[in-house]
C-alpha cells in the first residue's frame, strides 16, 4: 500500500468512528480528526510520509466528504488541473523561483488543494494567502497547510469585500461561477453589470488583478464558455484596458462529468509601464493526459512559445 493510501486509511478509520458518535456529517468529523492530529490528541505514524502522501491523503477524505454531502459549494480542485496550474507558474516565473520566493494569494481558497499542489510543487518557495467564505472549508484548509507545513496565511471573509492583503506576484484561482448576489459591493466593481445581477466570476477577475502587483501573473480556472456570455463584450474591454492576456488553455472534455462544468486556464499579466504584451498569445489544448506523446507535444509548444515571447 503506497504511503499516501496509509495515511487515508489512519484519517479515515477514525473519521467514521467520530461521525458516529457525534453525530456529525463526514467532513466536520474530518476537521475534528486533522485538529486532533495537529494536537497529538490522536496519534498515528506513516514513516517517511511526504507533504504530497499528507495532501494526496487529506484531499481523498475531503473528496469523500464532498460525495457523501450535498453542499453544491463544497468543491475542490482536482489534483491534475493543480498539477497544471503549478506548471504554468513554474513556468512564468523560472527566473524568480531560481533567485527567491514569489507570493501567491488564492481568492477562492476552499479546502486549500489547488493552493497546496501548487505549493508542494514548488516546496519552500511561495509564500501564500488564501480567502474564503465558507467557515468550513477554510477550517480545512488551515489544518491541512498545517500538516503539510506550507507558510500560508487565511482569512474567512467574501473575497469580493475589501482585504487586508498586500500585492502579490501571483494569483491562482478556480473561480466560484455564478452571479454575486450583494449587489452593494458589485457597484465598486468596472465589472458591475450594467443591468441585474454581476457575475461573480467576473468580478473575482478584477479583484484578483486589484491584488496584483504590476507586472504580475494570474491563473485562473475559468468556464470553457467565459468569453461567449451576454456580459463578455463588457470582460473584454476591463481586460483589454488592465492586463495582457497570456494564454488561454482548453483542458480536454474528459477531465469533466458534464459540458456546462467543462473549464479552462486563462493566464493574464496586470499591465506595467516598463514591460510589453506578448508577441502572441498562447492557445493550446492539453490532450488527453492517457496520451504520452500528445502531452510531450503540448510541453514543447509551451516551451516554444516561452523562447518567443
Ligand atoms: N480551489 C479550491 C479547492 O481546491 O478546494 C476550490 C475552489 S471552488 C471552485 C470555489 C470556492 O469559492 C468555494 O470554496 C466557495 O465557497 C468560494 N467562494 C464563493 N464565493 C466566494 C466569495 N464571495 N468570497 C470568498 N469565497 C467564495
Amino acid at each position: 500500500m503506497e504511503k499516501f493510501e496509509q495515511i487515508f486509511m489512519h484519517i479515515n478509520g477514525e473519521t467514521e468512528k467520530r461521525e458516529q458518535a457525534n453525530a456529525q456529517t463526514y467532513l466536520e468529523s474530518l476537521l475534528s480528526t486533522l485538529e486532533s492530529t495537529l494536537d497529538n490528541t490522536f496519534e498515528w505514524q506513516v514513516e517517511g510520509a511526504s507533504k504530497e502522501d499528507m495532501r494526496k491523503a487529506i484531499q481523498i477524505a475531503i473528496l469523500k466528504g464532498m460525495r457523501k454531502g450535498s453542499q453544491p459549494n463544497h468543491q475542490m480542485t482536482p489534483d491534475t488541473l493543480g498539477l497544471l496550474v503549478g506548471y504554468f507558474v513554474e513556468q512564468f516565473f523560472e527566473k524568480e523561483l531560481e533567485e527567491g520566493i514569489i507570493s501567491v494569494l488564492d481568492l477562492a481558497v476552499g479546502t486549500g488543494n489547488l493552493l497546496y499542489t501548487v505549493m508542494n510543487a514548488m516546496d519552500n518557495k511561495i509564500s501564500a494567502t488564501g480567502v474564503e467564505v465558507d467557515e468550513l472549508l477554510i477550517r480545512l484548509a488551515a489544518a491541512t497547510g498545517d500538516l503539510i507545513e506550507q507558510p500560508v496565511a487565511l482569512y474567512r471573509q467574501d473575497s469580493l469585500e475589501k482585504m487586508l492583503v498586500d500585492p502579490v506576484d501571483a494569483v491562482v484561482c478556480d473561480l466560484p461561477v455564478g452571479y454575486y448576489p450583494n449587489e452593494e459591493v458589485s457597484l465598486d466593481y468596472e465589472l458591475c453589470a450594467k443591468e441585474g445581477m454581476s457575475y461573480a466570476h467576473h468580478l473575482f477577475i478584477e479583484q484578483a488583478v486589484n491584488y496584483t502587483k504590476d507586472g504580475g501573473y494570474l491563473f485562473f480556472l475559468i468556464p470553457a464558455n467565459l468569453f461567449e456570455s451576454e456580459q463578455a463584450k463588457q470582460l473584454h474591454k476591463y481586460l483589454k484596458s488592465h492586463v495582457w492576456i497570456q494564454a488561454v488553455i482548453q483542458l480536454p472534455e474528459t477531465m469533466f462529468s458534464a459540458k456546462a462544468h467543462e473549464k479552462s486556464i486563462l493566464i493574464l499579466q496586470k499591465q506595467s509601464k516598463e514591460l510589453k504584451a506578448p508577441r502572441e498569445v498562447l492557445l493550446a489544448k492539453v490532450p488527453n493526459m492517457s496520451n504520452k506523446q500528445a502531452l510531450a507535444m503540448f510541453f514543447e509548444k509551451v516551451q516554444m512559445w516561452k523562447e518567443n515571447k
